[in-house]
């Protein structure tokens, strides 16, 4: 994760980049997987209310991405093109997401075959995302 490009790209957006955001993007960054907003308030000296507005503003930079778990709950992380394509294992149970790296060499066969499903649906591929639902350790 390169802080300088986050940076310039939230200027480019006319967004500041604020000792609040940039603690929000520290921690999305040292995670392991997406993280709802109560996760993070909870490693963080930001008051709830400040990590909604600035979850938020960061989505809307294109700094943030927004997952939706199985159980309701919205779990933010880093954009793609700051924390490289990556897929998710997702628990049934307690809905925690963490994230999930495929070889290259899963890559290209994923990529095959989303190409050619694609290409049957008549549709044009812009990404895919891959989730793996399962039962976490700690709900076994
Ligand atoms: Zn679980
Ligand atoms: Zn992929």
């Amino acid at each position: 994760m390169d802080e300088h490009t986050i940076a310039r790209h939230l200027e480019d957006h006319g967004v500041r980049y604020t000792a609040a955001r940039r603690a929000v993007v520290e921690a999305l960054g040292s995670a392991d997987g997406p993280r709802s907003v109560s996760e993070l308030v909870a490693g963080l000296a930001v008051p709830q209310s400040s990590v909604y507005r600035t979850l938020a503003v960061l989505a809307a930079a294109g700094v943030v991405a927004t997952h939706h778990g199985p159980d309701g709950v919205a779990r933010f992380e880093l954009a793609e093109w700051i924390s490289g394509h990556h897929h998710h294992l997702v628990c049934t149970e307690c809905g925690a997401v963490r994230d999930l790296v495929l070889t290259p060499e899963e890559e290209e066969h994923l990529g095959a075959v989303v190409a050619g499903a694609a290409g049957r649906a008549r549709v044009s591929v812009e990404g895919h995302t891959l989730e793996i639902v399962h039962r976490c350790e700690e709900c076994r």
